[in-house]
This record gives C-alpha cells, sequence and structure tokens, in this order.
C-alpha cells in the first residue's frame, strides 16, 4: 500500500519543526520526497533514514524551506552513494532551480562544471502530471507568491497536498471526501500563505473538516484548540494518510 508520511510541518521561521515536507512510498517501496527544505536531513533522522533512503524528490516551488536541501541530496548522492536522485518539476522550475539557485554552490566541484544532471536525474513534468512507483501525482497551480510558479498536488485522487499557498476558490467549492493537507499561517495579514482566519472565512464547514493545518510557526500550540474544533486537526510530524 502506497503512503505518504508528513516529515516536516513547520513554516520558514520555525525551529521546533522541520519545514514543511512529505515522503511518499511507493507500491514497490520507492520513495519520494515532495519538497528537501533545509532541515531535511534533519527530519529524515527523525523517521530513521538518512539521504540514502531517497529514490526521487519533487520541487513544488522555488523558497529555501523547500529547496535549500537538495545541495546535500545532489553532494551526498553522487559523492557518497555513487547514484543520481531523480529531480522532479516543471520544466520552468528545474531551469530555475539550477540556474537561479544550485548554480553558486554547486556549478563547480572537484570534478569540474556541472550541470543539474551530474547530480540529479531531471524528470521534466509535462501536463501537470506523472506517476512515480504506482502513485498518481496531479499538479494544480497555487497563488503563493507574484512572479514565482508554484504547484500543489492531488495524490492517487485520494489526497490534496496544496504546499504553499492562499485560499484557493475552487477549493472552497470541492465536495469530495479528500483530506486536505494545507497551509495555515498563524501570522494575521500574511500576504503569500493562507492564514488561520482566512480559512475559517474562505472555507465552508465541508471542506474545513476535511483540512489538516501544515506550515505553522513555533507559536502553534496557542491555536490548536481552535483548530482541533473548527477542522480536522493539526498535522504532526510522522502522520501517515494511505494512497
Ligand atoms: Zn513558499
Ligand atoms: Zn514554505
Amino acid at each position: 500500500m502506497s503512503r505518504l508520511t508528513v516529515l516536516g510541518t513547520g513554516d520558514s521561521t520555525a525551529l521546533d519543526y522541520w519545514n514543511s515536507g512529505y515522503l511518499i512510498t511507493g507500491l514497490s517501496g520507492q520513495r519520494l520526497a515532495i519538497d528537501a527544505g533545509f532541515t531535511i536531513k534533519y527530519a529524515l533522522r527523525e523517521r530513521g533514514m538518512c539521504l540514502a533512503a531517497l529514490d526521487a524528490v519533487f520541487i513544488t516551488h522555488l523558497h529555501g524551506d523547500h529547496v535549500h536541501g537538495l545541495e546535500r541530496i545532489g553532494y551526498e548522492s553522487r559523492y557518497g552513494y555513487g547514484k543520481r536522485v531523480k529531480l522532479h518539476g516543471t520544466a520552468e522550475i528545474l531551469h530555475k532551480l539550477w540556474h537561479e539557485c544550485l548554480f553558486g554552490t554547486m556549478g563547480y566541484s572537484s570534478s569540474g562544471q556541472n550541470s543539474l544532471s551530474d547530480f540529479f536525474e531531471p524528470v521534466v513534468v509535462e501536463d501537470q502530471a506523472f506517476r512515480f512507483d504506482g502513485v498518481n501525482f496531479r499538479l494544480f497551480p497555487t497563488p503563493h507568491t507574484a512572479g514565482k510558479d508554484s504547484f500543489g498536488l492531488v495524490l492517487n485522487d485520494k489526497l490534496i497536498v496544496t504546499a504553499d499557498t492562499r485560499c484557493m476558490p475552487w477549493l472552497a467549492e470541492d465536495r469530495s471526501s479528500r483530506p486536505i493537507i494545507h497551509d495555515c499561517s498563524l501570522y494575521r495579514g500574511n500576504p503569500a500563505h493562507a492564514t488561520l482566519w482566512e480559512l475559517k472565512e474562505q472555507y465552508p464547514e465541508t471542506v474545513r473538516r476535511r483540512l489538516w493545518a501544515v506550515h505553522y510557526g513555533d507559536d502553534i500550540e496557542q491555536y490548536r484548540a481552535e483548530i482541533e474544533r473548527d477542522f480536522a486537526g493539526v498535522a504532526f510530524q510522522g502522520q501517515e494518510f494511505a494512497l
């Protein structure tokens, strides 16, 4: 049975929680990380794993709490484990990831000048869908940061993972029974993330009852009772969802 494991639930400021990210375990046991922020080694260690456990990564968007673990994955896979991890993303995200993000630290190594494919096996996602070890990934664009592509995922048409986003009108209309792991900022007026108060205003109860709050700060305990009353709950590290 394939599943999603929550690796981290924190926002980019959190110290008490790892960067928001997930691990997909496919039908034959292959593992894909959804995002790889700067805390990914700690998050994997907490689940009894190290970077060698990863077969693939999918990148939702280019923010440090979602991509700054890739340098370690690239270097340790290439020089430590002698392998390349598959790197899934849209053409635009993979292009910008290398040229505007990773090139500065990975462009040159003891091997000389490098390209993205010296460290990873790039897999360009076409038509906003791909399949990994028996799990279907469907991308949807998210309203997050102007000028920057960002995506959420529907997994096997059973689970919605928004990654970083503001509230989405189409999701307010969703009448399925699919659980939703949704960005939930505790900072009022946050211009890039759905806030707890916006989630309450903009999503009906039928949606809120399925919504697990994630990407929160260290002050989450102040809001736990309120979230558990009005939503499915507060997502936690190690939580699993069957796919
Ligand atoms: Zn972000
Ligand atoms: Zn983030």
